[in-house]
């Protein structure tokens, strides 16, 4: 449960669809096993469902279930499955509570015209909607609630001449962010949207043993050596001839999804050479060089905003001194609390150290503020334990605008930040001071001179890399 960032997926959360894995080997071998470690690597991109399947003797066989890595691939589940030559893997967080079932886990497996294949998907693709509504009048009946089973329904339908000829046409029809793996009887496929918002990195295993996921942590969990990250606009094949590179657009553009650093990554993941743990830790630096205010201990929120605090602690020369404490025994039922839920939940899982906070001035850093609802409950749990004053430090800039590009906060409503300006949430979570990290400044933090593209940077500046009808979009997320 390390990785569950429980206060995050307690409150003010924002949550992402999916982590994605997939391994091609030369030769047969335990890839059931391989997978689930990169799954566990990956289990804070989601912790609902998971699955793995896998391309054995020209069959493909699945095993998909509600719950966690761990819960799921038991030590006799994985013996019991078949050694084979490619597997695909997936972690899921749904958006919705009428998403949440089995048939909605993946990977989706599809019998289709030229032999089965499996898709495994962090994606939102928004105008998934449109496309189904064309497929059903086409008599095409859909199991799922998934844009991912619109994918891979339209690859199907243009595969005429093989899936990967599926793949190319279906890629040019669906818009939004995608991060996909298609694994087929003898091919892993992976496509990365134009944009390049969800991550995908290559990653190797020997001479001829490759490793797609969606961070490199992964790859560290699976023994394989960081290649590359995709490009945004490509399709790589891999198979028995090895690597084959297409560009399926020439109107590609990076716009990395920027909250990956702020909080969706691991820390130890490296997003384009640039570390996730440093982009957190010089953000944090230069709130304090932006923010000031005299404080006797930095403290961050627990487990994700600590890098962020430790580097405002070095650059203001405030000691880190842990302010609260987590507890990481909560069962799952507390990750997607309602909101009522919320409020008690957030006690439950979070604690404020008396010894350390009695009497004390404290800087509190936390990576981001969505709902506002987490923050308000932590400021007076400190004050509860004796702190003299809370300045709350934000190491991101407020959240104003909603996500439709895989992350699960699709209305202003939703936003604390949505009408506020610093002064007001302030006012409403009930901080002595409160100051958020401007858009540029966050963007310098990310990429250090190791990044040279461009981020998605919507949810904070209404900007998004794709066209957008917000109007719509609200009304299909929403209804
Ligand atoms: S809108 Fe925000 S959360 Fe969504 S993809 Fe862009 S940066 Fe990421």
């Amino acid at each position: 449960m390390d990785y569950q960032r429980c206060v995050k997926l307690l409150g003010d959360s924002m949550s992402e669809e999916c982590g994605i894995i997939g391994v091609y080997s030369s030769e047969k071998r335990e890839l059931a096993r391989s997978v689930c470690y990169g799954l566990y690597a990956l289990q804070h991109r989601g912790q609902e469902a998971c699955g793995i399947a896998l391309s054995s003797d020209n069959k493909i066989v699945h095993h998909k279930s509600l719950g966690l890595v761990s819960e799921v691939f038991v030590d006799s589940l994985v013996n019991s499955l078949p050694e084979a030559d490619i597997a695909v893997g997936h972690v899921r967080y749904s958006a919705s509570t009428q998403d949440k079932s089995i048939q909605n886990a993946q990977p989706l497996v599809f019998n289709g015209k030229r032999g089965k294949f499996a898709v495994v998907s962090n994606s939102s693709i928004i105008n998934a909607k449109q496309l189904k509504a064309g497929l059903l009048e086409e008599n095409i009946l859909f199991q799922t609630s998934l844009d991912s089973e619109v994918f891979g329904v339209l690859i199907n339908k243009f595969s005429k001449n093989g899936y990967l000829d599926g793949v190319r046409h279906a890629v040019e029809m669906i818009e939004g962010s995608f991060s996909t793996l298609i694994m087929t009887r003898s091919k892993l496929i992976a496509v990365r949207d134009k944009f390049g918002i969800r991550p995908l990195v290559l990653g190797k295993i020997g001479l001829d043993d490759y490793v797609v996921a969606s961070e490199t942590t992964a790859l560290d969990a699976v023994g394989a050596t960081y290649v590359r990250d995709l490009e945004p606009g490509e399709i790589l094949v891999i198979s028995s001839k090895g690597l084959e590179s297409i560009k399926w657009s020439n109107e590609t553009k990076h716009a990395f999804c920027i909250f990956e650093h702020v909080y969706f990554a691991r820390p130890d993941s490296v997003i384009e050479g640039q570390s996730v743990y440093k982009a957190r830790r010089d953000s944090g630096r230069l709130l304090a060089k932006n923010f000031p205010v005299e404080a006797d201990i930095v403290s961050g929120v627990p487990e994700s905003a600590n890098v962020a605090a430790r580097g405002y602690s070095e650059e203001s020369g405030i000691p880190f001194i842990e302010a609260l404490t987590k507890n990481s025994y909560v069962g799952r039922t507390f990750i997607k609390p309602n909101q009522g839920q919320r409020e008690s939940a957030v006690k439950i899982k979070l604690n404020a150290i008396k010894a350390n906070v009695e009497g004390k001035r404290v800087i509190l850093v936390d990576d981001s503020i969505v709902r506002g609802t987490t923050s308000k409950k932590i400021v007076q749990m400190l004050r509860d334990a004796g702190a003299k004053e809370v300045h709350l430090r934000i190491a991101s800039p407020i959240v104003k605008h909603p996500c439709f590009l895989g992350v699960d906060m699709q209305t202003y409503n939703q936003l604390i930040g949505a009408y506020r300006n610093a002064e007001q949430i302030c006012d409403i979570i009930g901080a002595d001071s409160l100051a958020f990290l401007d858009i540029d400044m966050l963007e310098e933090a990310c990429s250090n001179g190791h990044y040279p593209h461009g981020f998605c940077t919507g949810c904070f500046t209404g900007k998004y890399p794709v066209e957008m009808d917000m109007k719509e979009l609200d009304k299909q997320f929403n209804d």
